[in-house]
């Protein structure tokens, strides 16, 4: 099928947070440039940025500081993120948040004395996260979106972004090749740059928090495309994942920290606790410790009628738990569950990769012409992610890229004539026999958390090597049964498990070569965490190879901090 072409100097994949603010910055450094916005969903309501619940981290109060936001998310990702990136993150989130109150118009909640809010988070030293309420991340998507239809930006939406494609040279990026899901035709968009901000988000897991249009398929794309992804190993789960049945999307959506917070206790099938048999602090240990508890928990059978735990905070007062946790009583209701006198079943829930393209502290990648940010990106976060600093990851490097590609196409920016766009692959499910698409991905779900979840070792995951390399075989002999194009989402779906198996492949070869255990990685059969000092990171290509990088301790070492120095 022959691609209809349209031009554009600026590309960018995705508009949440990170493609959003990138199209702000970029439209703000070079107004003379066209910039196009290509969204998988509906611009402003998709992707997880509008999603965010708890808030954004940042170092506002004279009491903090950006010294001390850094360590935080120094130790927190346990020695793994890139200290550049991480120190970008932290100066660069104190402009962002000021941007988003003072030039987009949003609203976060006050003090009394007129000062912005913050609220405490896990694994922060500092109560840092700004809010507004529990619905942070529809503030914010609601403003960034008016921002952007306000301005001379061109969108494109319910466009699906299937192969990053490069010049005829192959020395750079020539545009990205696109599906229009309205009428199923090809679009080949040529750009003097791009920017992957398309999300990640680890859908292939039984349970999972980010939204339906998330099927990982930037990192699939910059796989095919010669990049390299690192940390995909790290995958965070987080431990209160609603369990109301298959018969719900509600599953796997998140029940707010702030409930292990509060005092709220995890209890076993038997409906005794058991965090306290694990860890001295019980429900409130860290995300990575609880969801493995419960993992355990869950492996020895000692489970609900759906397979999980159960969170119970009647204990706290039903009257108190209502007024605390309005919106987290009524998520629980409308399942069926009386969440502040009764119990409510819980599991762990894939929420976050870590991992992602590696990238420079400007948003460049190894191809010229290609950036990237946001949650596509890594090495921001290492081996865990403070929850807070997601959203701050995607507006901070979305708007270094929206400046970085402003400043590229001005210097060297050209179109290219493309390699030749070949449509072959993305067809095949139109002429292969009609199969179970939704068997496959219930294997995928099996193999993913059985195999390559919480708990990990050597002989599952080459077991799951060989299950995703079969479950790929099905796939390409699987067809959808139909030949409409317009909004087949059957097609869609498999191609979304295209893009799960390549990535779901690439998390288990880098699992398998850590042979420690750190932050959201852990073996059974290496549980212990190697020598901080010689810290390295994983680092894959398409092929499967990983290579161990070290870490560069440039602002600071293992066993040092950088408190002493700070203001
Ligand atoms: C339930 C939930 C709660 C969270 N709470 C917090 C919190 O309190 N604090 C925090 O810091 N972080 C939180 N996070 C994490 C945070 O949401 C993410 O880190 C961040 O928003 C990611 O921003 P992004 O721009 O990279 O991706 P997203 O906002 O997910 O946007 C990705 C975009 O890419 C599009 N896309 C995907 N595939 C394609 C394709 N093939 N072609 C074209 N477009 C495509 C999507 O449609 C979407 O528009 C939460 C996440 C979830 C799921």
């Amino acid at each position: 099928m022959v691609p209809q072409a349209r031009d554009t100097d600026i590309l960018i994949l995705g508009a949440g947070g990170a493609g959003l603010f990138a199209a702000l910055h970029a439209h703000k450094a070079a107004p003379e440039l066209s910039i196009t916005v290509a969204v998988k969903g509906l611009l402003g309501k998709c992707g997880c940025t509008r999603m965010v619940q708890g808030g954004y981290n940042v170092a506002l109060a004279k009491e903090d500081s950006i010294e001390r936001h850094f360590m935080d998310t120094i130790e927190g990702g346990k020695w793994l993120p890139d200290q550049d990136l991480a120190w970008k993150l932290v100066t660069l989130a104190i402009e962002r948040i000021h941007e988003l109150e003072n030039e987009l118009g949003c609203f976060f909640d006050r003090n009394p004395d007129g000062t912005v809010h913050q609220k405490a988070f896990a694994g922060q030293t500092f109560d840092r996260t700004v809010h507004k309420g529990d619905l942070t991340g529809i503030e914010i998507m609601n403003r960034l979106a008016e921002q952007v239809w306000a301005r001379r930006i061109q969108r494109l939406e319910e466009h699906r972004a299937v192969e990053l494609v490069k010049s005829a040279d192959g020395s750079s990026i020539a545009g990205v090749l696109f599906i229009d899901m309205r009428t199923g035709e090809y679009l080949f968009v040529r750009a003097k740059a791009v920017l992957l901000a398309t999300g990640g988000g680890p859908t292939m897991y039984r349970y999972h928090t980010p939204s339906g249009d998330k099927s990982c398929d930037g990192l699939a794309m910059a796989l095919r495309a010669g990049l390299s992804l690192r940390d995909m190993e790290m995958v965070q789960f987080h431990p209160t994942g609603l369990l109301a049945g298959t018969h719900t999307r509600m599953t796997g959506t998140v029940l707010e920290e702030g409930l292990r917070g509060s005092g709220g206790y995890l209890l076993g099938g038997d409906k005794q606790r058991f965090m306290p048999n694990y860890d001295p602090k019980a429900e409130r240990a860290t995300r990575d410790f609880v969801s493995r508890a419960m993992f355990s928990e869950i492996r020895k059978g000692n489970t609900t009628p759906h397979g999980g735990l159960y969170i119970s905070m009647a204990h706290l007062g039903p009257e108190r738990v209502r007024k605390e946790f309005k919106g987290m009583v009524e998520r629980c209701a409308d399942c069926g569950f009386d969440l502040a006198g009764g119990l409510v079943e819980v599991v762990p829930t894939a929420h976050y990769m870590m991992g992602g393209v590696e990238f420079a502290a400007d948003c460049t990648t190894s191809l010229p012409g290609l950036f990237v940010a946001g949650e596509d990106s890594g090495g921001v976060h290492g081996a865990n992610r403070l929850g807070g600093n997601g959203v701050a990851n995607s507006t901070v490097f979305g708007a270094v890229a929206g400046d970085a590609m402003a400043e590229w196409v001005r210097k060297h920016g050209r179109l290219s004539s493309p390699a030749e766009l070949d449509t072959g692959s993305y067809e095949r499910p139109f002429s292969l026999p009609r199969g179970d698409i939704e068997a496959i991905r219930e294997k995928l779900y099996d193999t993913m958390w059985e195999r390559v979840g919480i708990i990990r070792d050597a002989a599952g995951m080459k077991r799951a090597l060989g299950e995703l390399d079969a479950l790929d075989a099905e796939l390409d002999k699987t067809g959808i049964g139909t030949q409409a194009r317009a909004f087949n989402l059957s097609w869609h779906d498999w191609l979304n498990l295209k893009s799960l198996v390549s990535v779901s492949r690439v998390i288990t070869q880098s699992a398998l070569a850590r042979e420690d255990s750190r932050g959201a990685h852990y073996r059974d059969d290496f549980p212990d965490t190697s020598s901080l000092e010689a810290s390295a990171f994983t680092s894959i290509k398409a092929d499967g190879r990983v290579t161990m990088k070290p870490v560069t301790f440039t602002r600071v070492r293992p066993g040092q901090s950088l408190l002493q120095h700070a203001a």
